[in-house]
């Protein structure tokens, strides 16, 4: 599942900032995208915890809030209703990422109330889908991994994400575990393989929230790998309240808490994503 041992198919060369085409082209971020239509799932600490273990490692990391809620915007210390420029306008009116990045524990371009009308003001423009996939070609070259949150839904946000994506990381509760939700996000993301974007596949489904003195959360993994065998990663992300504490300080659980469980469970996670070990 190493996702540093896949890489991109080579493609025609492309102009950088400074005009040149690229001869000197330095590798491209490999960008993945945390998605599941519920919410509550952790698909939103799995984000910026996953980011910041992959930053910790040494890597140059790009997380991107396509939640109009703003909670990964929230989680790093920034008031989302404070934002001038979001992603609202790096979609709807093309205005360059760079400009709603903030240089946090890891870099986050920022999501803002405002996001929610993006859907709409998107619906009609044309190549809709690939807003985002284009606003990142201008930082590709600047960071190794992009980590996109996503909004509980399968809109045109959440199918932005998925076009401009190569991985796509799944957190699943296991509490409340719904094949139907997860079968239709594997509709979802097949259809958008055959129309939009043919690289993208799932990297794994990831077991969050997990309570493991329940019977049910076992009973639940079990059944997930009966159905998705490989596809769901060997990490736990199990419960503890270090994860609704580190937000409020504006931290991730690394930085809050290093030397913690949870912070380990993301650095393991880490590892696993970076094929470093299984
Ligand atoms: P989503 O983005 O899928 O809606 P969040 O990442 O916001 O989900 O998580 C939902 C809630 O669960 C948040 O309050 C978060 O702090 C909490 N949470 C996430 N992971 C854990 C965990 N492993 N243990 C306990 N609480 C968690
Ligand atoms: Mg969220």
């Amino acid at each position: 599942m190493g996702l540093l041992e896949k890489k991109r198919p080579a493609q025609g060369a492309r102009r950088t900032s400074n005009g040149s085409n690229g001869r000197r082209r330095r590798k491209q971020a490999q960008v993945i995208a945390f998605a599941n239509q519920k919410g509550g799932v952790a698909k939103t600490t799995t984000t910026l915890n996953l980011a910041a273990a992959f930053q910790e490692a040494g890597h140059r990391v790009l997380c991107v809030d396509m939640d109009p809620q703003g909670n990964l915007t929230m989680s790093q210390g920034i008031d989302p209703d404070a934002v001038e420029v979001s992603m609202y306008d790096v979609l709807v009116h093309h205005v360059s990422i760079r400009d709603c990045i903030a240089q946090q524990e890891v870099d986050v371009a920022c999501a803002s109330i405002d996001l929610a009308g993006a859907e709409i003001a998107m619906s009609t423009q044309i190549g809709r889908e690939r807003s985002l996939e284009k606003a990142l070609d201008e930082v590709r070259e600047e960071y190794e991994f992009v980590c996109i949150d996503t909004p509980p839904s399968l809109g045109l946000l959440t199918i932005n994400a998925l076009t401009a994506a190569r991985a796509v990381i799944v957190p699943v509760q296991c509490e409340y575990l719904s094949m139907r939700g997860l079968v239709q996000l594997q509709n979802t993301l097949a259809m958008i393989k055959e129309n939009l974007n043919p690289d993208v596949e799932i990297a794994g489904i990831l077991p969050t929230l997990v309570d493991s003195r329940t019977v049910h959360a076992k009973e639940a993994i079990e059944l997930l790998e009966e159905n998705f065998g490989d596809q769901v990663f060997a990490s736990r992300i199990r419960k503890t309240v270090r994860f609704a504490e580190a937000p409020v300080k504006g931290m991730s659980v690394l930085k809050y808490d290093p030397d913690g469980k949870a912070a380990y469970a993301y650095r393991q996670l880490a590892r696993e994503v970076l094929g470093v070990d299984g």
